[in-house]
């Protein structure tokens, strides 16, 4: 509380008032001065008002003493100039004070004050906040009768109103750059800092929850940027911005990430089902179509939905669920909404530990390979080996492939993987060979894309078949079809370099991908392999037959070999027998195995089946 004093030391107690004030102190700092000055001045009312340029309004900051009824809304708390009395329009653009005195003029303010305070008549003094010399509000004192002001006291109530004035300014900067830290400039929504901060409040220990968490992301807007021009993208982006606040509740937080990444918040707190529901409507206003200059486009939307327990779930479990859930719905296709499960929570704690143990696995021995024959369906001898890489894993067991040649893919590790597949089944290989085991048989290896486009691929096979002693006819690269159309070229320049060892190429996975008769032709491949996917319901599937049918034929007429894989019934073996393509591999044959018990049937040379076959497919096989 400023006491009562000189009119000198009255100035200095408001400025150390006023210093430390920010926005959120503000209107208690200047209430606290008002009192100050309505004591000191001895008036019934003090009041400071902003002047808001743009709506062309005075709006009420703080008075004193606090009226008591007042209705809702205020008609005192925003006055537009135009429609205001005399005295505020007189104000709008005022530099100078302005005094008013009952018997002086202004018969309408007059009227004003009498209206809604039933006293007869005022005087005033309005002071005028100045800054950078255009008035920015007013500092405004009212006292009941009659009152005359000395030029000395307006000399100290300027000084008072240009204190305010620079209180007002420093606020409304660092509002703004509160603003700018908080959100996104091209969207001026909410940025990842602010969505931060706004979680943290919502996941405290006590609040109302679940609190359901949207991960949005746009499918493929990276086209639309590259086709109608980044400008065409941002507007795009601004257009969704606005549509999602249109169609969301006005306290939901919205924020955008950057990129075409959206996070949204409900107010409400939400369960799983209703989680679902919203992001599948959001997921539909979304994907509705947006005029982008001349252009109408529309983007479908993926979104993952996850609930954060307060005082339960971090902020960064939530998101890293959300996110967790958009990548699986965007893996699903795309344009999709899908919820965080515990069976996602499963795969993306094995995929982390895969990220976290691949690496000393490769070098620790607990890398194993496991070996499929291939046989020659009419006589059942055996004409491949395909080595298939297993993971002893310390606590999870021995894991299949599909469980980390993929992390193995995503981090930088499908090299390193690949060189230990690579020489161990040369090794293995080699080693059968010597003690005179398999040697007319090829040994097959798996090669994933990023392997291929490496560029000294060639040269390290070089060296490992150096090194073992292998000939370069003994060994069989499988590529699967979509490396292939992925990168002609220096797919091209690899294969050609194998090719000159002599090494077999083999396309793997044959039918899934797109590899068209031109891409076949312009590659040095050996054989195909029909994917089991169409070899294992022959017999049963008239598609699968038409299809295992043409892809044969197709082989055929390239000159290209042609193994069945995935053969589990008799049937299927049969049928392909029957079709001409008597190379297969199948569980009805033999599963994969380790190196120990793949020995025992290399020692035999061949895998004795039943397959009843008709004569004419029974002959003699070439070898
Ligand atoms: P792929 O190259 O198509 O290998 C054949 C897969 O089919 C093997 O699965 C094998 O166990 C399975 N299989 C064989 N016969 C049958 C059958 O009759 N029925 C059924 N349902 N499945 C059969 P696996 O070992 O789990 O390997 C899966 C995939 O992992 C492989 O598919 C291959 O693409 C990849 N892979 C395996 N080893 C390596 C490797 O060393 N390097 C790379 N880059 N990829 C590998
Ligand atoms: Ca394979
Ligand atoms: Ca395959």
């Amino acid at each position: 509380m400023v006491p009562r004093q000189t009119l000198d030391s009255l100035v200095t107690s408001v400025a150390s008032e006023l210093m430390g004030v920010d926005a959120t102190t503000m209107v208690a700092a200047t209430q606290r001065v008002l009192a100050a000055l309505v004591e000191h001045f001895d008036v019934d009312v003090s009041y400071l008002r902003h002047t808001d340029r743009e709506r062309r309004a005075t709006v009420l900051v703080a008075e004193w003493p606090p009226r008591e009824d007042i209705p809702d809304p205020d008609p005192l708390a925003v006055v537009e100039f135009e429609t205001a009395d005399s005295v505020f329009r007189a104000l709008e653009y005022a530099t100078e004070p302005l005094v008013v005195r009952p018997d002086t003029d202004s018969a309408d303010y007059q009227e004003t004050i009498r209206k809604s305070s039933g006293i007869p008549e005022v005087a005033m003094a309005c002071v005028p906040l100045v800054s950078r010399g255009e008035s920015t509000g007013v500092l405004g004192f009212v006292k009941m009768g009659d009152r005359v002001w000395t030029s000395r006291e307006l000399n100290v109530l300027k000084a008072i109103a240009a204190l305010f004035a620079q209180l007002q300014a420093r606020v409304v900067a660092e509002e703004k750059l509160r603003y700018i830290a908080l959100h996104d400039d091209l969207t001026s929504l909410a940025n990842r800092r602010a969505l931060l901060e706004y979680m943290e409040r919502r996941l405290e220990a006590g609040k109302p929850g679940p609190v359901a968490t949207f991960f949005l992301d746009l499918d493929r807007l990276k086209a639309l940027n590259d086709f109608l021009g980044h400008s065409a993208g941002d507007n795009f982006i601004q257009t969704l911005a606005r549509r999602l606040e249109t169609n969301l509740e006005p306290n939901d937080m919205i924020a955008r990430l950057g990129g075409d990444e959206f996070v949204i918040v409900p107010a409400a707190p939400m369960d799983a089902v209703a989680a679902e529901l919203e992001a599948t409507r959001i997921q539909q206003f979304i994907g509705r179509r947006v005029s982008v200059g001349q252009e109408s486009v529309s983007r479908g939307v993926s979104v993952g939905v996850a609930l954060g327990i307060p005082g339960q779930t971090s902020v960064s479990d939530v998101l890293r669920r959300a996110d967790h859930a958009l990548l699986s719905a965007k893996s699903g296709g795309g344009n999709g909404v899908a919820v965080f499960t515990d069976a996602m929570r499963a795969q993306f704690e094995l995929q982390d530990d895969v990220e976290l143990n691949l690496r000393s696995a490769v070098s620790d021995g607990s890398l194993v390979l496991h070996y499929q024959p291939e046989v020659d369906l009419r006589t059942g001898r055996i004409v491949a080996l395909e080595a298939l890489v297993r993971w002893q894993h310390p606590t999870r067991g021995l894991l299949p492939p599909g469980a980390f040649v993929s992390v193995a893919e995503a981090t930088n590790l499908a090299g390193e993987l690949g060189r230990w597949v690579i020489r161990s089944a040369c090794s293995q290989f080699a080693e059968w060979r010597q003690r005179g085991l398999a040697s007319n048989v090829v040994m097959r290896i798996n090669v994933s894309p990023v392997q291929l486009v490496s560029a000294d691929f060639v040269e390290r096979i070089e060296d490992v078949l150096h090194l073992f002693g292998i000939d370069g006819s003994s060994i069989c690269l499988e590529i699967t079809e979509h490396v292939v159309v992925q990168d002609l070229v220096r797919t091209r320049l690899t294969l050609r370099g194998l090719k000159r060892m002599g090494v077999q190429i083999a396309i793997d996975d044959f039918g899934t991908g797109y590899s068209s008769l031109s891409h076949l032709k312009a590659l040095p491949v050996d054989a195909v392999k029909i994917d089991r996917g169409f070899v294992q319901s022959l017999g049963d599937s008239n598609d699968d037959l038409a299809i295992v049918k043409s892809i044969i034929g197709l082989a055929g007429s390239f000159g290209l070999g042609v193994v069945g894989e995935g053969v589990e019934t008799a049937m299927a073996a049969r049928t392909l027998v029957g079709l001409g393509c008597y190379r297969a591999q199948g569980f009805l044959i033999a599963r994969p195995m380790p190196a120990a018990d793949v020995e025992v049937q290399l020692r035999e040379g061949r895998i004795p089946l039943d397959l009843d076959l008709p004569r004419a497919g029974r002959g003699v096989a070439p070898s």
